[in-house]
C-alpha cells in the first residue's frame, strides 16, 4: 500500500468507495466524478503506478473483472454501449497513479467518453 495513494485508502477501507465488485486482487468502484452514471474503476488491489507494472496474473484478474463487469454496467445504467479505457502515464491524462480501467456507460448521442 502507498500512505499517500487515494485508491489504495479505498481498497483498505480508510475512505469511503462505493464498491461494485471485488475478487482477491482487484476491486471495482465507482467513481467519485462520473462521465455517465455507471462510471466505474477496476484496480488492482495491490499498488502499481502503471499498467505495465502489474503482475501478469494480476492483470489477467483485473482484466477478467473487467470482462465480466463491462456488460453488467452497461445494463445496470440501461446504456447503449461501454466505453473502456486507460490512461497509462501522466502525458495521457493520468491524474491518480494507482493504474485503473474506465468503464464509462455510453448513450447514443452523448459525444463523451474516457
Ligand atoms: P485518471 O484521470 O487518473 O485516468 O482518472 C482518475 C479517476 O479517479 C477520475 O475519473 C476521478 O473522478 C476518479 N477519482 C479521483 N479521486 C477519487 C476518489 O477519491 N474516489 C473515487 N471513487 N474516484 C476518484
Ligand atoms: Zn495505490
Amino acid at each position: 500500500m502507498a500512505e499517500d495513494c487515494i485508491f489504495c485508502r479505498i481498497v483498505a477501507g480508510d475512505i469511503p468507495g462505493r464498491t461494485v465488485t471485488e475478487t482477491d486482487h482487484a476491486l471495482a468502484f465507482l467513481d467519485a466524478n462520473p462521465l455517465a452514471p455507471g462510471h466505474t474503476l477496476v484496480i488492482p488491489k495491490e499498488h502499481y503506478s502503471r499498467l505495465n507494472d502489474v503482475p501478469g496474473d494480476e492483470a489477467a484478474e483485473l482484466f477478467g473483472a473487467v470482462h465480466e463487469l463491462a456488460a453488467t454496467v452497461e445494463e445496470a445504467v440501461d446504456a447503449d454501449a461501454v466505453s473502456i479505457g486507460i490512461n497509462d502515464g501522466e502525458a495521457a491524462g493520468q491524474e491518480v497513479p494507482h493504474t485503473h480501467v474506465h468503464l464509462v456507460p455510453r448513450f447514443e448521442g452523448d459525444g463523451g467518453g474516457p
